[in-house]
């Protein structure tokens, strides 16, 4: 008798077991079993870490090629058909991008997903942003998180300014000379104005937010790591405003599954916890702001890698940018 293969199906968050499959058994029966359980048709469905030869296998090849253990898990991505439907028109002009660095594979692959992609379009075109200031020419963008970041909203307080983090007017100051400033926050617009209102960042007279995006700019993704989760794409503001790009644009945030559709421009900052402990000690947006600053004459932010922010050495000015700055009054960005 043919040895009989079972596998186990890891997508959005659960498991699938598929059996009643032998060896003998293409890769395409196989994707007819998985669209019977999880309704993700064939052609949609990408078993990520399925391989011939550190390929992904044709349809045809047969199960015995690929030396599958008992039980083994597939980490597939995939959308169902209603899903995409519902997220609008996706487009088709987006390249499907895989590559064979495991460690990126999932990054890499939510990054390009048409559905994920349709509901960022779907953003930029519903979603209403209230504009504070107006942008100004030559600046880069930072997108601030406010829980945690910015503000302990746990620990219990007399005051906002108790659990503000410390130096928060000083780092906005700094960073309002080189960077436009958004907040984004998983929360309602509602408690967005409030917090910012209640710390003073609102009325501040030496720096300026230019707007507020609150959850509901936020799109979900399943991801085979955590599940179904919210995540603040930047393509909603890039498709907004033509001149802020993963070029010129950094994130800040105490989670990091917020940056997946974008995980290049984001950088982790620590959490700003138990404020009563910590008021007295805690640096980190003076340190930050200097990063800021350090950064600000890389023409592309793409080459730049924020998970080693701490260890980053600006290069030296060339003669050029000296004397801009000698000069005085410039944006620093202006040819
Ligand atoms: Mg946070």
């Amino acid at each position: 008798m043919e040895n009989a293969v079972e596998v186990v199906v890891k997508w959005s968050g659960k498991e699938y077991k598929i059996s009643n499959l032998s060896e003998s058994d293409s890769v395409y029966s196989l994707k007819k079993l998985i669209h019977k359980e999880t309704g993700v048709r064939p052609e949609r469905q990408k078993l990520l870490n399925l391989k011939l030869k550190g390929k992904p296998p044709d349809d045809d090849c047969l199960l015995s090629a690929l030396k599958l253990k008992q039980g083994f898990k597939i980490m597939m991505m995939g959308s169902l058909e209603e899903d995409i439907a519902d997220a609008s028109s996706p487009p088709d002009d987006i390249p499907e991008v895989i590559n064979d660095l495991d460690i990126e594979e999932e990054e890499i692959a939510i990054e390009s997903k048409d559905v994920y992609l349709a509901k960022i379009d779907r953003r930029i075109r519903d979603y209403k942003i209230n504009m504070l200031n107006e942008p100004r020419e030559g600046k880069k963008l930072l997108v601030l998180d406010i829980d945690y970041t910015l503000f302990d909203h746990r620990s219990t307080a007399e005051t906002g300014h108790e659990l503000m983090r410390p130096f928060l007017h000083e780092f906005l100051t700094s960073a309002y000379q080189d960077y436009d400033i958004v907040i984004w926050s998983a929360t309602s617009m509602k408690w967005i104005e409030e917090k910012m209102k209640l710390l003073g960042v609102s009325t501040h007279s030496c720096y300026k937010i230019i707007f507020y995006l609150d959850n509901s700019a936020m799109i979900s993704i399943h991801t085979p790591k955590y599940g179904v989760i919210q995540v603040k794409p930047l393509g909603v503001i890039w498709g907004k405003f033509g001149q802020y790009s993963s070029r010129n644009t950094i994130m800040f945030d105490d989670i990091r599954r917020n940056f997946l559709m974008n995980p290049g421009n984001g950088l982790k900052i620590r959490p700003f916890k138990q404020a009563h402990l910590n008021r007295d000690k805690d640096r980190e947006l003076l340190r930050l702001a200097r990063y800021l600053k350090d950064i600000v004459h890389e023409e592309d932010f793409n080459g730049l890698d924020h998970r080693h922010w701490e260890r980053y050495r600006p290069r030296k000015k060339n003669k050029q940018e000296a004397a801009r700055e000698d000069g005085g009054g410039s944006s620093g960005q202006g040819s």
